[in-house]
């Protein structure tokens, strides 16, 4: 009888559990349709923020530390191996004729003499110096290069050409200077005539090189200088030059003096050697967020 009366308490208490329970998921049931109610009085539902605007400014920017707003940059497509050209490159030279006529011209504005072989371009000496049609300023220039083979002449004569930026005014020098003795400052990779390369990385004469190279042309304000051009030139991979300052235009036996100059052309330049030239592009820098800050008036 005892039992009888303690499983029949037992009985009462679990059905009690229950209710309960039910009243309790019915009241979650009512606050979740109230809120999808007030949800659709708001409007579509905003995507999760995935910064912060309760942290302090980064000094020197308008912007917060993880600013959800600040813009976020460009998407752009890489090119699939190192050294091929992103979506957002100009391609000067990809191997083909028509990039030529499409995008260099001599020194007067006249169809170049400099041909194509082998799908590289290729320096006729006596033909002068080549420059793209398109004028450019602050650039990310990639440039492969190789030196005559079997070599010939010896120190600056042998294997000698140029990148130059601002419309002749800066060269970065190509030389064949794998076992070749010259001036520091006018071996490969050299500011010619201004600053020797940190290292010697030169291939073989034949075999293909690379530069890659970040130019910023000089500044002027009222007509005098306010920020010199600087070079950062990596050879092969290796860095030769690190935002090294120009004293002025690069010259042989000088050193020139800045006059003001806006955007300008790239050039190859012809110094009697067959040097050649493949997969040349170059992409035009931005500031960040396309608008300078104060850090990047600096
Ligand atoms: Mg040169």
């Amino acid at each position: 009888m005892k039992s009888q009366v303690l499983s029949a308490i037992l009985l009462t208490v679990a059905l009690a559990i229950a209710c309960l329970g039910q009243k309790a998921d019915g009241n979650q049931t009512d606050k979740k349709s109230e809120a999808t109610a007030q949800a659709g009085k708001a409007g579509p539902a905003r995507p999760a923020a995935t910064g912060y605007m309760d942290t302090p400014l980064i000094p020197g920017t308008k912007w917060h530390i993880h600013d959800d707003t600040r813009p976020r940059p460009a998407v752009i497509t890489p090119g699939m191996n190192p050294g091929d050209p992103p979506s957002d490159a100009v391609v000067l030279f990809s191997g083909k004729e028509s990039d030529i006529a499409q995008s260099w011209e001599d020194q007067k504005g006249q169809p170049t003499k400099w041909k194509v072989v082998e799908g590289a371009m290729e320096c006729v000496p006596k033909s002068g110096y080549i420059r793209t049609k398109q004028e450019f300023g602050d650039v990310q220039l990639h440039i492969e290069f190789a030196c005559p083979t079997p070599p010939g002449g010896n120190s600056q004569g042998r294997g000698n050409s140029g990148v130059f930026f601002s419309d002749g005014n800066f060269e970065v020098q190509v030389l064949d200077s794998y076992e070749n003795k010259s001036y520091a400052d006018g071996q490969c990779g050299a500011l010619y005539g201004q600053h020797p390369p940190l290292v010697n990385a030169c291939r073989k004469p034949g075999e293909w090189q690379t530069y890659d190279i970040v130019y910023h042309m000089p500044r002027f304000e009222g007509g005098k200088l306010a920020k010199p051009a600087t070079a950062t030139v990596f050879h092969n991979g290796v860095l030769l030059h690190e935002k090294r300052e120009l004293m002025g235009p690069t010259g042989h036996k000088k050193i020139g003096s800045y006059a003001p100059i806006g955007k300008g052309s790239l050039q190859l330049q012809d110094h009697g050697n067959p040097v050649r030239y493949r997969n040349i592009w170059v992409r035009e820098l931005e500031q960040y967020e396309n608008s300078p800050t104060q850090l990047d008036k600096q």
